[in-house]
């Protein structure tokens, strides 16, 4: 079957090896950037809305977006604060254990994260007297990470920075990005910096929502605008290589609905691989991910996922059920702003993070409120957001189930859980 977009579309060159994108991975039409909630009086403003088209490079499999929209605008003032997950924040505090074990870390090493956020992370080795530096460009959310002591550099990633920091000696044991390589724009450069930032010895560890499950459990919703490249296990290998990095050790995660931890070091280290490196590159070979075939039945399956959503909040409206939703994550916005979900269906939704509170969601406009407005409104029905987390959420709101109140987990597909 030839696809459509062979024949009508082309969108720029690929972020790693620059050939032609010509293969459409997913289109989901046009949406807002997905972080930007929006206050009561900018409702009735125009709100700018980009093409959330993503293609799969031939050549190397990419997975990618093109960039829109520049980070200055995504990232300087994000409201993204990773500590207000508790599952993740545990996540967090026990990589820290085990790195410090593994690696042998301690008051003489420097771990080095990149996009550090909140501090959510390096705040864990303070507590083991590790030294840290964190490396933050959105400025309001390094504050915060300041204040948990967590030295923190207001600044872009790149080879730039890497070469300054190396000239002042400073170079890490441990080089972490946790969910930050989706959202570089210059993969090159990024990766080159990483390069000059490690240690001789050091490790560098990668945390990043992994393609394949994207793939194999509809995760089209993980998609959106600041995330500009997805990854499968196979196609970051070859990024590194040609940094001259290797990979040495790879775990699979549930965070994020299935993410991968890389573990790199200098090619020229002679750290033995694991057994793990292998088994997942056959894995990923065996579902076909060095196929260009292989990629293109993944629109038919987020068409799919998105009619039997609709169908379900259509027959809840119709049986006059009350819906709400649960989270205002990032990929919520992609989800509502592709199914055409708004206050329609769902009367608000509700976050912990407070500095959400009052706004509404992009596109959409949902109203945001704070979680205890579900217990005032006791509503027949909470669909999940962010549904990586539903089990923490089910625990959080088990008290729904008083009133006869029933969770929606829109993804994989919809599904209705009392
Ligand atoms: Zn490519």
């Amino acid at each position: 079957m030839v696809m459509k977009s062979e024949l009508t579309e082309r969108s720029g060159v690929c972020r790693f090896c620059k050939a032609s994108l010509r293969h459409t991975f997913v289109d989901l039409g046009m949406s807002p950037l997905c972080e930007s909630y929006l206050r009561p009086e900018q409702l009735n403003q125009m709100e700018p809305f980009y093409p959330l088209h993503v293609f799969v490079c031939e050549k190397c499999f990419l997975v990618q977006l093109e960039e829109f929209v520049s980070p200055d605008n995504i990232f300087t003032e994000y409201a993204y604060f990773s500590s207000y997950s508790d599952s993740w924040l545990e996540h967090c505090r026990q990589y820290t254990d085990q790195m410090r074990d593994r690696f042998h870390l301690g008051a003489g090493s420097l771990v080095v994260e990149l996009a550090s956020n909140d501090g959510y992370l390096l705040q864990y080795f303070v507590q083991k007297n590790i030294p840290v530096l964190g490396i933050e460009p959105a400025a309001n959310v390094a504050k915060v990470a300041e204040e948990k002591r967590v030295p923190t550099l207001v600044k872009f990633f790149g080879k730039q920075l890497a070469e300054e920091l190396a000239s002042q000696g400073k170079q890490a044991d441990l080089l972490v990005g946790n969910n930050v390589l989706a959202q570089v724009p210059d993969l090159c450069d990024f990766v080159a910096g990483m390069k000059l930032l490690l240690k001789p010895g050091g490790v560098i560890t990668l945390e990043f929502p992994h393609l394949l499950r994207l793939m194999e459990e509809n995760q089209f919703d993980t998609i959106y605008h600041e995330h500009f490249s997805y990854f499968s296990f196979i196609t970051t290998q070859k990024i590194l290589e040609r940094f001259g990095l290797s990979v040495f050790d790879v775990e699979e995660l549930p965070t994020h609905g299935g993410s991968l931890r890389i573990y790199g070091c200098h090619t020229d280290d002679p750290r033995p691989v694991e057994s793990r490196v292998v088994e997942l590159g056959k894995r990923e070979e065996a579902a076909g991910l060095e196929k260009i075939e292989t990629y293109a039945s993944f629109a038919e399956q987020a068409k799919n996922a998105k009619c039997r959503l609709l169908e379900c909040l259509i027959s809840a409206k119709q049986a006059r059920k009350s819906i709400v939703g649960y989270g205002a994550p990032g990929k919520g916005n992609t989800l509502l702003n592709y199914c055409g979900i708004r206050t329609d269906f769902i009367d608000y939704t509700v976050d912990r993070n407070p500095f959400k509170h009052g706004r509404f969601t992009p596109g959409t406009h949902i109203p945001i409120c704070a979680p205890e407005r579900i217990f005032e409104t006791r509503p027949d029905y909470v669909l999940i957001l962010p549904w990586n987390l539903k089990t923490e959420i089910m625990q959080q709101m088990a008290r729904i189930r008083e009133w006869g109140g029933k969770f929606i987990v829109p993804i994989p597909v919809a599904t209705i859980c009392s």
